[in-house]
């Protein structure tokens, strides 16, 4: 059990641009304000009407529901009020009424989180599951009450957000394909749902980190970015326009079958060469183990060989970097975002190595020219698999607030 106790803020990598543009309309003018404040910090209702350009009425109207729902909250008035009249009164996000859930399944483990509405994980517990996707559906039924009886007490809850890789139709709450996992076409929503009797939001783990990279991360202020994942699945997202591009099916994304591996390594799609086997964590460990670099198969067991120094095992990941910046080359030079965040244990475990991967980019890359400045890391660290789960459901509250009412009596 890992309860966390430091309510920090990771970091934003990337300074804000100077003006930002008033956010879009999506979700009404409440949505607007609740994301204008989360992006910008406290506000008088005042500086709220010049910077989401919403009538001086709708943005009190906006302002009294949403802290009537415990969205927001007033702050103490400014002390020295910087004209004559009343002083004015600051309004904020209100992280103590409701949090989010959130369950990520990965390969082997799965992890459930508690996150608030600043995207701040409160509490996270990674745990083992079977594999199968009834047992595993049956177990987070059985165990979640209890997490939530623990971590969440006190505050509502908004709803329950489950991701994992591969693809996955947020529209109808299925986990179309998991190779990996040997999942087909699992209505994670409809079972978890009944279970639970939690509002339930589904999506791959790309998408939903793409929008907390939007809400909470690097790309706050922004509205154009991509998400690169690697590990045991390889899955890229799109962001344009502050949107995050679904496709038919909600199968944007899948950039694990392209060419950029090595010809002899088969994938288990029939074709040889692909990205995901190149550099897929269980893959890369199964080389290793396979040419004696490692006493099993299991990408932690690399890591800690190279972080003792080893040169094989330091090798082995400076080559999947590479090639990880080989995907990020085609991937900035087809949609030319502001920003690519990467999603890669190596990097998160050895910043040293990533000039590595800036230097694939460079080579490979035709409109990239600076991949320090464009291309970062997750922004959540060690808590990026639990906010990712939690962002499923909180960007559904940032853009469409009003909703919340119905999601709670549901
Ligand atoms: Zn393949």
């Amino acid at each position: 059990m890992t309860a966390i106790s430091d309510h920090a803020r990771p970091p934003l990598l990337v300074a804000l641009p100077a003006r930002p543009e008033p956010l879009s309309v999506e979700g009404g003018g409440p949505g607007a304000l609740l994301r204008t404040l989360l992006r910008d910090g406290p506000a008088a209702r005042t500086e709220l009407v010049a910077r989401t350009r919403l009538s001086p009425a709708a943005v009190s109207r906006h302002t009294a529901e949403l802290i009537g729902l415990g969205l927001l909250r007033e702050l103490p008035p400014r002390v020295s009020p910087p004209r004559a009249g009343r002083p004015q009164v600051p309004v904020a996000i209100d992280p103590g009424h409701h949090v989010a859930c959130g369950v990520h399944i990965a390969l082997e483990h799965m992890t459930f989180a508690v996150v608030d509405l600043l995207g701040r994980v409160t509490a996270q517990q990674r745990l083992p599951h079977p594999g199968g996707p009834r047992q595993v559906l049956e177990e987070i039924g059985r165990l979640l009450p209890g997490f939530l009886g623990r971590h969440a007490a006190g505050r509502s809850v908004l709803g329950l957000g489950v991701v994992t890789g591969g693809w996955v139709d947020a529209e109808q709450g299925t986990v179309i394909e998991h190779a990996p996992l040997g999942w087909r076409n699992v209505p994670v929503r409809r079972v978890l749902g009944a279970t639970t009797r939690l509002p339930v939001h589904v999506d791959g783990h790309a998408r939903a980190l793409a929008h907390a990279e939007l809400l909470f991360g690097a790309g706050a202020g922004r509205s154009d970015l991509v998400q690169l994942f690697v590990g045991n699945v390889v899955d890229a997202a799109i962001a344009a326009g502050g949107s995050v591009l679904r496709g038919r099916r909600s199968g944007a994304g899948d950039v694990a079958h392209l060419p950029l591996g090595h010809i002899g390594q088969a994938c288990g799609c029939g074709r040889t060469g692909c990205l995901q086997t190149a550099v897929s964590e269980l893959a890369v460990a199964e080389r290793a183990f396979d040419s004696g670099t490692i006493p099993a198969p299991d990408f932690a067991l690399l890591l800690d060989r190279a972080r003792q120094g080893h040169h094989e095992a330091l090798r082995v990941l400076r080559e999947r970097l590479r090639t990880v910046g080989r995907a990020a080359a085609l991937l900035l030079d087809v949609l030319n975002p502001e920003l690519l965040v990467v999603v890669e244990r190596t990097a998160l475990t050895f910043p040293e190595l990533l000039p590595d991967l800036y230097e694939e980019i460079a080579a490979q890359s035709h409109l990239c020219v600076d991949p320090e400045r464009s291309v970062v890391p997750s922004s959540f660290g060690p808590h990026v698999l639990a906010v990712a789960a939690g962002s499923v459901v909180l960007d559904a509250v940032y853009r469409r607030p009003m909703e919340l009412r119905t999601a709670r009596s549901a």
